[in-house]
């Protein structure tokens, strides 16, 4: 078995909407031998990770925790504490990431109204100023980089309206911290939440959340119980805080892993990782529209972490892809929804996002588009990124 785990997983490269490729300090620190989850020094441990997620999402939070759960349960915990039944809820949606919030605000009994953007394009904090106006709301929810369309979408002026309406404003970073700003206490957002396994360089199973000052006011005034105990953010607080009692099994593998990821993250610094992302989204974008193919997001929101490309007439999504897996062991992902057939979505998260991937990638899509029998220039693709890269 694990000859089989070893042969399956060398050499595999990810560059598809997550996870991304894990760190093999991560990965070291995973195989540890496991401490008692109640374990003083475990909870040193979490105290430096909640420490290093603070500055990761440059904010002075308190409550800055990882959840035990991949990004989904984050975005749960981050609405479903803040949203009681028949609170009034806007949520902006662009993208697959969107829907999903509006999915889980209706479940826990939320007046959810949808503002809706052309999947490719950002949320107008025009039409978010009317709506608010229209019908203000306790809640609004935006995601930052929708990765199902490849958009980086501009938070500030979401968060200035929201406030001026007197709502919290909830914000999904899971594939945007550590790659692009968040800026959390900069921008003004409430809540914010992400996920280990973007640009993290961490496997899925823990996902970060901060809440500010003004949604815990509301976490406070709470009127009714909580439907779910495992994601009550109250006991969770506690629970990483003074207190520290029995509430779950915490994952202590994985928060040795995170902690790594965030060290190893912070030794790079911050910014650099920022740049390190923006030049990688540039030179990935410069080298497919060398190779003469188009870009899908709207220009100058394009998200540096996933590029999103149509596949051109007459290639076949599929067949490229089992190309790339075959030949390279290269991973990329495909559109979704009515977008499956028609677009490849490219991550550039984390560890995954260097410059031998992006040429890697590359010189692999040339070879698999000619085979389709579209010709891009010969060594065009690598040619467009390594001018970037070269600036
Ligand atoms: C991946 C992702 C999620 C969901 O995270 P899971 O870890 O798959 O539960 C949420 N939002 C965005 C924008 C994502 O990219």
């Amino acid at each position: 078995m694990e000859d089989y785990i070893a042969a399956l997983t060398e050499g595999r490269i990810l560059m598809g909407a997550g996870p991304s490729d894990v760190h093999p300090g991560v990965l070291r620190a995973l195989g540890m031998p496991i401490i008692g989850h109640l374990d003083p020094e475990l909870f040193e441990i979490v105290n430096h990770t909640k420490d290093l997620l603070a500055k990761t999402f440059e904010t002075a939070n308190d409550f800055t925790i990882p959840i035990a759960g991949t990004g989904t349960a984050a975005m749960e915990a981050a609405l479903i504490n803040f949203i009681e039944p028949g609170d009034k809820v806007l949520i902006c949606v662009s993208g697959l990431f969107g829907e999903r919030m509006v999915d889980i605000a209706q479940r826990c009994g939320g007046d959810v109204e949808v503002l809706e953007a052309e999947w490719g394009k950002i949320i107008e904090p025009s039409d978010v100023e009317r709506a608010l106006s229209k019908r203000p709301a306790k809640v609004v929810s935006i995601v930052h980089a929708e990765t199902s369309t490849g958009v980086l979408q501009p938070i500030k002026p979401i968060a200035d309206i929201a406030h001026k309406h007197g709502a919290i404003l909830v914000v999904d970073a899971v594939t945007s911290l550590a790659g692009a700003p968040v800026r959390v206490d900069e921008t003004g957002i409430d809540v914010c939440f992400s996920a280990a396994q973007k640009c993290l360089s961490c496997p899925p199973g823990l996902a970060p959340i901060t809440v500010g000052a003004r949604a815990m006011e509301i976490l406070e005034a709470r009127k009714t119980k909580l439907h779910s105990l495992y994601l009550d953010l109250k006991a969770l607080h506690d629970r990483w805080g003074h207190h520290r009692f029995y509430h779950h099994t915490a994952p202590v593998n994985m928060l040795y892993g995170l902690y790594e990821g965030l060290k190893i993250l912070h030794d790079e610094g911050l910014e650099a990782s920022f740049q390190r992302h923006e030049l990688g989204g540039k030179a990935l974008r410069s080298g497919l529209e060398a190779m003469g193919l188009s870009l899908f997001a709207q220009e100058a929101y394009r998200s540096p972490m996933i590029t999103t490309v149509w596949i051109p007439d007459g290639v076949d999504d599929v067949r490229v892809r089992k190309h790339l897996m075959d030949n390279y062991r290269l991973e990329i992902s495909p559109g979704l929804g009515s977008f499956k057939g028609k677009i490849w979505r490219v991550g550039l998260m984390g560890r995954s996002c260097a410059r031998e991937n992006v040429m890697l990638f590359l010189t692999a899509l040339e070879e698999a588009l000619i085979a389709e029998g579209f010709s891009p220039e010969q060594g065009a693709g690598i040619a467009g990124a390594r001018e970037v890269y070269a600036r």
